[in-house]
């Protein structure tokens, strides 16, 4: 694959237009006339200024978004089926812009091209499966027996958008994450306040130019750029319905705080540390690719990440042999090289805390089999890398390093890997591989993780398929319809009759 010029060329031209905040339709400079840099992880330099927004900001958004959101409002007005077919028009925006989106996805994050395309791909396809919702959001009737008031009722339920809603997103999958977070709370006709990552602001800056080119109303999607206390002002915010946050556990925990203050909705989509079961009579080819994809796919910056991996004792020299092989064939250069299969990491804190991650397994008796070292003198690029002799209580094996970085371990029953496995505050993600189907759907069952796939890569991910955690990965599921839950109020009306 080449990459056309004319791609670098639009691509470009958006990082050199002025980056600005988005609110109540209209692109504005920061209240306080701040920028910040944004970096190419690859290059090093500074690719474009952003408007740093502060919580005056976030004020004059949260307003916008509120107004957006008031009764009679053309966003208020819009039949379900218009706002569908918004949505959809968003979804072919997306694809129509797939090329430039990516490169500027390859730029800001630094991941391979060839993933920043499907991102995009997905983001769309999330957009148009939440294009047939908003037609389809129904109450229902509600037959009454009260005993203490009783009497003839017409009793229904309504369902009703929750409001004006903050998101936060994280670094590693921009677009895609601000997908996720958009377009369920629009089909579900809330307002919304979106903060992008500090690192990687500027698709979702082009994504509000293609939201207004769709017809979406003035202030009903508002962008503010800018670091964590922009977010944290949009979670203390007393006008704010609901926030929605992916990121770090961490900051996790923050918001749940903040939240308290007008005890807002919360979903959370938090870290994880996600093991991978290789059991003996598994196609061990299959498997190992899979484990390698799992932990390098996108630098291994995926809260699934498949980042620990327990091999049956009888076929670990085997398998993880095999992953070393893959982590030393993968070709790691910047993004925009065609055969790019690992990019930099995001940025220099990330690949710092990735190496010191490496250096402190070694430090504490794990050996490197392969990978460990920074690619190169320019660029945030690490090698992918296998570690394996890691025990249990190894800080490489409790946290979450995000970056591409496994501990292989082995294991001789499926009672002791199923107790390891879970053996973490975390319970996001899974993988198990197996010819035995019901030994494959056995681990599933006893695995405690939001998603498990079996036999198959991990990073299925679809629109229809609900994503979240169990423990403290968060609160909630993403996708799928059980997302609309999320902002959505349930309205209970009683008529004498
Ligand atoms: P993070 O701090 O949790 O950042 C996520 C988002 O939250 C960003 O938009 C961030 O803003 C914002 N934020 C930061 N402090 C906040 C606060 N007090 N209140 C509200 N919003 C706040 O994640 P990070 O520091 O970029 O990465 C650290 C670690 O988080 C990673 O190493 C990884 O382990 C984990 N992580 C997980 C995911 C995931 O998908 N689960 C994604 C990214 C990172 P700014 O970035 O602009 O400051
Ligand atoms: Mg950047």
């Amino acid at each position: 694959m080449t990459i056309a010029q004319a791609v670098h060329d639009r691509a470009d031209a958006f990082v050199r237009s002025p980056h600005k905040l988005l609110i109540g339709g209209r692109w504005i400079e920061a209240a306080a006339g701040e920028t910040f840099a944004t970096v190419d992880p690859a290059t090093e330099k500074v690719l474009a200024e952003v408007g740093r927004g502060r919580a005056e900001d976030v004020d004059r958004a949260v307003r916008a978004a509120r107004a957006a959101f008031a009764d009679g409002s053309p966003w208020r007005r819009m039949t379900p089926s218009a706002r569908g077919r918004l949505l959809w028009r968003i979804g072919d925006l997306l694809e129509e812009h797939v090329d430039e989106l990516a490169m500027l996805e390859t730029l800001d994050n630094g991941k391979p091209y060839t993933i920043a395309l499907g991102d995009v791909r997905g983001a769309a396809d999330l957009f148009r499966y939440m294009a047939g919702w908003p037609t389809k959001i129904e109450g229902a009737t509600v037959p009454i027996s009260s005993l203490a008031m009783p009497g003839e009722y017409l009793a229904y339920t309504q369902r009703e958008p929750v409001g004006v809603v903050g998101q936060i997103i994280p670094w590693n999958y921009p677009l895609l994450m601000a997908s996720w977070k958009l377009a369920p709370a629009l089909a579900c006709g809330c307002t919304v306040v979106l903060k992008p990552a500090e690192q990687t602001p500027l698709t979702a800056l082009r994504l509000g130019q293609l939201l207004q080119e769709a017809g979406l109303p003035d202030g009903v999607v508002n962008i503010v750029t800018g670091f964590g206390d922009t977010g944290a002002a949009l979670t203390a915010h007393a006008d704010v319905d609901k926030v929605a946050f992916t990121g770090s556990t961490e900051v996790g925990k923050k918001i749940v705080e903040a939240a308290a203050g007008n005890l807002k909705r919360l979903t959370l989509e938090l870290g994880g540390k996600s093991p991978i079961v290789v059991h003996a009579d598994a196609d061990l080819e299959n498997a190992a690719v899979h484990a390698a994809g799992a932990i390098f796919y996108n630098q291994g910056q995926s809260c699934t990440a498949g980042s620990l991996l327990y091999v049956h004792r009888s076929v670990f020299d085997d398998v993880v042999g095999r992953v070393a092989e893959e982590a030393a064939r993968l070709k790691v250069a910047p993004g925009t090289d065609p055969g790019a299969d690992l990019g930099p990491l995001v940025s220099h804190e990330q690949f710092a805390k990735v190496l010191g991650y490496v250096d402190s397994g070694r430090a504490q008796g794990a050996e490197v089999v392969v990978g460990g070292h920074r690619v190169g003198d320019r660029g945030f690029f690490v090698e992918p890398t296998v570690l394996t002799n890691t025990t249990p209580g190894m800080s490489v094996v409790r946290e979450e390093i995000f970056g591409p970085v496994v501990c292989a371990m082995p294991f001789d029953s499926l009672e002791e890997i199923v107790a390891s496995a879970n053996d973490t505050r975390f319970g996001l993600a899974a993988g198990v591989f197996t010819r035995d189907l019901s030994k494959a759907h056995r681990t599933a069952r006893l695995l405690r993780a939001g998603t498990v796939w079996i036999n198959t890569t991990y990073h299925v991910f679809d629109a229809a398929m609900p994503f979240g955690g169990y423990k403290e990965s968060g609160w909630g599921r993403e996708m799928g319809s059980q997302v609309l839950d999320n902002y959505l109020e349930t309205k209970s009306v009683v008529t004498a009759l």
